[in-house]
């Protein structure tokens, strides 16, 4: 099967084709057809692809909104143009995967589109108020360039942590504003979190049972999770993704207390601080560089910066400490994976949250971690009792994968975590 990946976001809309069906998924053999985004809707977008072969295309077109702009790509993809030959025409595209951020209680696993699952999306707007709007708007538009008839499947970030029991997702507030305001732990990342878990199952040969690990997801956002017997049973981002480890940009943890300090002492509005503390702080607010973590080593490397020294520490420090807090809850781990951006390519970040976890059993190994860059591998000694391991994530594949699940039936069920709160036509 062709499957088309959108990831609807604001002003662009990042895409990928994707070739896969049962059997490639159980040889892990999907091919990867193109990639690419487009930026810019009202006027002129333009179109980026990086084809399958590594070169690269990029083309604008006068076209106003996402249908519009994802006609446009379709035609281009199915022209003698693109070079596809697996795509001459739309019907050659056989299923879409959407990743919507938000699914709250609804949805505890991946889901065709109905009109009722569109309808619990658009329930969930007032949780991810950014978010889940644009991915409906993706959803829609897809459906008009491919016609009602085109399964579209719905992936959501938040459906992995479905799993996390009640006293890990509660907050301790008064109990009623959780039933009134949903107000509890969602945690986010759940298709990079899941996707890097059942990785770890394939290379290690482990049943989902046997599957104890902490996933650190270190890109420019940044969770943890805790997951137990193949489940997640905590994690790190909360009701919102401000929650948790330091980020690019967002604060993680801090006392709730600031907010009204910081509101008040700097005559900022209650949407202004919650601003400042995602768009301002983190990395970027701690260094007052750079929210990118290469940036920082950079000029960590070349003139030892004292706040830049800070801003990491403080990033590895908080990771750290939830490593030792996942230890605790979940008691006990098999292995740290590391992903994102930062987790899958910088050796002196894993090599800082690593340090001082022999108590935990785990010791790395040096070479292994500095020549584990970009790819899968393991970075800690044979005889550590607490394993490290790098395994890149990728969200997409995922997504693609799931679509095929979900159009296809479920012989493996693999991304089947299932619970009887979901509704809508579950397959
Ligand atoms: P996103 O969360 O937006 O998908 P990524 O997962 O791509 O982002 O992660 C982006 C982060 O990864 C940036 O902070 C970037 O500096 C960092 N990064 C990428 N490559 C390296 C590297 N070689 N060393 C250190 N950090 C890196």
């Amino acid at each position: 099967m062709n499957v088309l990946v959108l990831n609807a976001g604001s002003s662009s809309l990042k895409f990928q084709l994707i070739a896969t069906d049962r059997e490639a998924i159980a040889a892990n053999k999907d091919v990867r057809l193109c990639r690419g985004q487009i930026n810019r809707f009202g006027g002129e977008v333009v179109i980026e692809v990086l084809m399958r072969d590594g070169s690269r295309r990029k083309f604008a077109a006068s076209t106003r909104d996402m249908q519009a702009s994802l006609e446009h790509l379709m035609q281009w993809l199915a022209s003698d143009a693109s070079g596809i030959d697996e795509i001459r025409a739309l019907s050659d595209v056989h299923a879409v995967g959407h990743r919507v951020v938000h699914g709250g209680e609804l949805f505890a696993e991946s889901m065709l589109i109905t009109d009722e699952v569109l309808k619990g999306i658009e329930d969930c707007i007032e949780l991810a108020p950014l978010h889940n709007p644009n991915n409906i708007k993706g959803i829609l538009a897809a459906r008009q360039v491919f016609g009602p008839k085109l399964p579209q499947v719905a992936v959501f970030d938040t459906s992995f942590h479905h799993s996390i029991p009640e006293h890990a997702y509660l907050y301790a507030i008064p109990y009623h504003l959780y039933p009134r305001h949903r107000i509890r732990r969602y945690g986010f990342h759940g298709t990079s979190h899941r996707y890097v878990s059942e990785r770890y199952r394939m290379l290690r040969g482990v049943s989902k049972e046997q599957t104890n690990l902490i996933t650190l997801h270190l890109g420019n956002g940044c969770s943890a999770a805790a997951i137990r017997g193949g489940l997640s049973v905590d994690t790190s981002m909360g009701m919102t993704p401000l929650e948790g480890l330091v980020m690019g940009t967002r604060s993680g943890d801090l006392d709730p207390a600031i907010v009204g300090l910081i509101a008040t002492k700097e005559s900022l509005s209650i949407t202004e601080t919650e601003a400042l503390l995602n768009t301002q702080s983190g990395l970027l607010g701690l260094s007052g560089l750079s929210n990118d973590m290469r940036v920082l080593q950079e000029e960590l490397k070349g003139h030892d910066d004292r706040r830049v020294r800070l801003a990491i520490e403080v990033f590895c420090y908080r990771a750290k400490k939830y490593i030792g807090a996942f230890l605790a809850g979940m008691g006990g781990s098999d292995a740290i994976v590391f992903t994102g951006g930062i987790g899958e390519n910088s050796a002196d970040i894993r090599a800082r949250i690593c340090a001082g976890l022999e108590w935990a059993g785990l010791k790395l190994d040096e070479k292994r971690n500095q020549q584990t860059v970009g790819s899968e591998g393991q970075i800690s000694t044979d005889d550590s009792s607490l394993h490290a391991f790098v395994i890149p994530t990728d969200e997409e594949l995922l997504i693609a994968r799931d679509a095929v699940r979900c159009v296809l039936g479920q012989p493996d069920a693999a991304h089947s975590e299932s619970s009887s709160k979901t509704r809508g036509a579950r397959m």
